[in-house]
């Protein structure tokens, strides 16, 4: 969907300044390569139905971000490696064991930008309650699949008032306001991380992928990430509970992996 009122808000410094929030939950700045328009995005899905209503909301209201064109499709993966596809996005569910976590959303960056990403969905919890609720599978499906295009979360407090976006860590996921969908907020924010021109893009879904790319070898498809914490590389970011919630991983050759780990209610990397 087309920008129109972004650049006005853009050009605004005054909007930054007088809200400095404004500009802090993008995950790093890390975003998708694209020309500044809206970005075509490939979101694949290895999923089993009880996820078809979560997750395919969650693409599309994602896809009403004006800097991205998603366009989905089923896809053949093992749903339990759930191998990255370069260049697109894949969202899985399995039963990934009882790990402590609900879900994870795993970027990968080639020279600074996001080339591949997946979200695992965790049965383990979720085909349980509450995890096995509407509103658990819209806030986990909506923030991972958030984190696969560099949104971060608004807020970390995990019981304090909801925000009303599927970007803010809960135990209550209907409030109100119900936390299973993005807010505005989250839509200012695509708009600052993806209005400007990569000069090529990382997304194999944009007609300009591997035209522009002038000099960069395109994206490699790179190894799955594993279930356990002790897969994900370093911690370098705690939760409102002091778990460990971002890892990172350096595979060389400016490659690295980012992971966003969402924990479950009163669980962790010790305590599954
Ligand atoms: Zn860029
Ligand atoms: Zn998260």
């Amino acid at each position: 969907m087309k920008k129109l009122i972004v650049r006005a808000a853009l050009l605004s410094g005054a909007v930054i300044a007088l809200n400095p929030a404004f500009a802090n939950h993008s995950w790093g700045g890390y975003h998708w390569a694209g020309d500044g328009s809206e970005l075509p995005i490939k979101v694949n899905t290895a999923i089993t139905s009880q996820w078809n209503s979560s997750v395919g909301t969650s693409i599309s209201d994602w896809n009403s971000s004006n800097e991205l064109a998603l366009s989905s499709q089923t896809s053949s993966r093992d749903p339990k490696k759930c191998s990255p596809i370069a260049g697109q996005v894949l969202v899985c569910n399995s039963a990934y064991g009882k790990r402590g976590w609900l879900g994870i959303a795993s970027i990968w960056l080639t020279s600074g930008h996001i080339s591949q990403a997946t979200t695992k969905l965790n049965d383990s919890y979720h085909n349980s309650a509450p995890y096995n609720q509407p509103e658990w599978r819209a806030l986990v499906a909506c923030q991972e699949v958030g984190h696969d295009f560099g949104l971060d979360h608004q807020d970390e407090t995990f019981d304090n008032p909801n925000l009303g976006t599927c970007m803010d860590y809960t135990n209550s996921p209907l409030g109100p306001p119900a936390n299973t969908h993005p807010n505005s907020h989250d839509y200012q924010e695509l708009n600052l991380i993806y209005d400007h021109d990569d000069g090529f893009t990382t997304a194999t879904a944009s007609t300009n992928f591997g035209i522009r790319q002038v000099g960069k070898a395109p994206p490699r498809e790179e190894a799955a990430i594993g279930d356990s914490p002790a897969e994900w590389g370093r911690a370098i970011h705690a939760d409102g509970q002091g778990r460990p919630d971002v890892f990172v991983k350096d595979l060389g050759a400016g490659r690295k992996v980012l992971t966003h780990v969402f924990w479950a209610i009163g669980k962790g990397p010790n305590n599954g």
